[in-house]
C-alpha cells in the first residue's frame, strides 16, 4: 500500500514468465506496435508516446534534455520532495531555475504562476507535478495548461507519474506540453519503464534544444518507433507486461479506471477520519492519501508496526514531515479488501500506540463507499 512500487496483479506477473525472445523479431515488434498505439489513450493525446528503459526520474531528465538549452530559465514549482527533484535536475544541466515554493500539503496557485511568467518573460518551461506524491496533493493542471498555452515561448513539463491512468489528466484537451509517467504506479508494473509524450509546441522546442543528449534523444527514438522498434535493446518482458496492463485498463475503460481510483481514495479518506486521522493535503489526490497523525503518535512507529506485525507496507513522511504523516498509496490493482484490511490494521496499530479510534465505523464507512466497486478483470 505504498505510492509506488505497487501491487502487481496476477495476470501481469504471468506475462513475465513467457520465454524471453530477442527484441528484433516479428513477435516482439508486433507487441511493441500495439503498446505504442494504445498508450496515447491513457495520456489522452494524439501525439506519440515513447517508452524509455528507466525509472520515472529518467523521464524527468529526458523531458529537460530534449526540450531545453544551456542557460535557459525555468520555473520550478516545488510542492514537496518531487518538486525539489525538478530544481536539482535543472541545476545539473546548467539551467537557471526560479523556484516557486508552495507550502507542503497545498497545491500550486495558477495565478501565482501567471505572475512569475509575466515578471520573468524569459521562462522557457514550467516544471511541476500532477500529484505531489510526498504530500498527496493534487495540482490544477487544467488551469495551468490553459494559462501557459497563452505564452508562445513557454511550455509546461508535467511529472504525471502518480497522475496518469488514475486522475483525469488530459494531455491534449488541457494543452499540456510534456507529460511523463512511470511503470510502478497506476500501470501496476514493477519499476523500470517510463513513458513520455510531447505536444506540437514541445516538438518545436525539441527542434531548437541544445542540451547534450544521447540515451534520451527522442528524435532517434521516434525514428526507431516508426519501424516498431526501440532505439536501444527493448526491455522485452516489461513491455509485454505493459501490454497486459494496458489491456486491463482498457477493458475496465480509461475513465472508469480513473473513477475507481477516486472511489477508493474517498473510502480511505472517510475511513481514516473515523480513526481520528486528518487528511494532510488540502486538495487530496486519488492516488495517494497522506494522513496527519496526532502529535503523540510517531509515524515511523506506525509504519514499523504495520510492516512487521501486520505485513502491510505503507510510506512515511519525508524531510520535515518525517514521523508526522503516513502515506497510503492506492494505485492500480486495489480491491475493497485492501482498503478495509489496511484500515483495520491501522486501527489496531493506533490503538497499540495509545490512540483511541473507532474501527467498526471506519470499516463500515469504507465498505458503504465501495459497495458497487467492480473487481478488475483477471484476463485469464
Ligand atoms: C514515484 C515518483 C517519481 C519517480 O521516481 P523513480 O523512483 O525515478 O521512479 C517521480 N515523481 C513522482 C511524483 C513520483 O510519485
Amino acid at each position: 500500500m505504498t505510492p509506488g512500487p505497487v501491487h502487481v496483479p496476477e495476470a501481469i506477473m504471468q506475462s513475465f514468465s513467457a520465454p524471453i525472445i530477442h527484441h528484433r523479431t516479428e513477435s516482439f515488434e508486433s507487441d511493441l506496435k500495439i503498446v505504442l498505439e494504445k498508450l496515447p489513450l491513457i495520456f489522452k493525446t494524439k501525439q506519440p508516446v515513447f517508452i524509455q528503459t528507466s525509472t520515472g526520474s529518467g523521464a524527468m531528465e529526458s523531458a529537460i534534455v530534449n526540450t531545453l538549452s544551456p542557460g535557459d530559465t525555468v520555473l520550478s514549482v516545488v510542492c514537496g520532495k518531487f518538486g525539489e527533484r525538478w530544481t536539482e535536475i535543472s541545476k545539473a544541466y546548467g539551467l537557471n531555475p526560479i523556484v516557486y515554493t508552495v507550502e507542503w500539503g497545498k497545491s500550486f496557485e495558477v495565478s501565482r504562476i501567471k505572475t512569475y511568467l509575466d515578471e520573468n518573460p524569459q521562462i522557457k518551461a514550467v516544471l511541476c507535478q500532477g500529484c505531489e506524491t510526498s504530500t498527496g496533493a493534487l495540482n490544477p493542471l487544467h488551469e495551468l495548461g490553459e494559462l501557459v498555452s497563452k505564452y508562445p515561448a513557454t511550455i509546461t513539463i508535467v511529472d504525471g507519474i502518480t497522475s496518469l491512468g488514475a486522475t483525469h489528466l488530459q494531455m491534449d484537451a488541457w494543452k499540456l506540453d510534456v507529460v511523463l509517467g512511470g511503470s510502478q504506479k497506476a500501470f501496476m508494473l514493477p519499476t523500470g519503464l517510463s513513458m513520455i509524450s510531447f505536444s506540437e509546441k514541445a516538438w518545436g522546442f525539441i527542434q531548437k534544444s541544445k542540451l547534450p543528449k544521447y540515451y534520451w534523444d527522442i528524435q532517434r527514438e521516434k525514428k526507431a518507433n516508426e519501424k516498431h522498434q526501440t532505439f536501444f535493446s527493448s526491455p522485452v518482458s516489461l513491455i509485454r507486461a505493459l501490454k497486459t496492463s494496458i489491456d486491463i485498463i482498457l477493458k475496465v475503460g480509461v475513465d472508469p479506471f480513473i473513477q475507481r481510483h477516486e472511489q477508493i481514495a474517498q473510502a480511505f479518506r472517510e475511513g481514516g477520519k473515523h480513526l481520528g486521522l486528518e487528511v494532510f493535503a488540502q486538495n487530496p489526490s486519488p492516488t495517494v492519501t497522506a494522513f496527519k497523525l496526532p502529535d503523540s503518535i510517531n509515524g515511523e512507529k506506525v509504519q514499523f508496526i504495520m510492516e512487521n506485525k501486520y505485513c502491510v507496507t505503507i510510506a512515511g513522511g519525508q524531510e520535515h514531515l518525517k514521523g508526522k504523516i503516513i502515506r497510503i498509496g492506492h494505485m492500480g490493482a486495489i480491491d475493497p479488501e485492501h482498503v478495509t484490511s489496511t484500515l483495520e490494521k491501522l486501527s489496531l496499530t493506533l490503538t497499540e500506540l495509545g490512540h483511541k479510534n473507532n474501527p467498526e465505523v471506519a470499516v463500515k464507512t469504507a465498505q458503504a463507499l465501495l459497495k458497487d466497486l467492480k473487481p478488475l478483470p483477471s484476463l485469464q
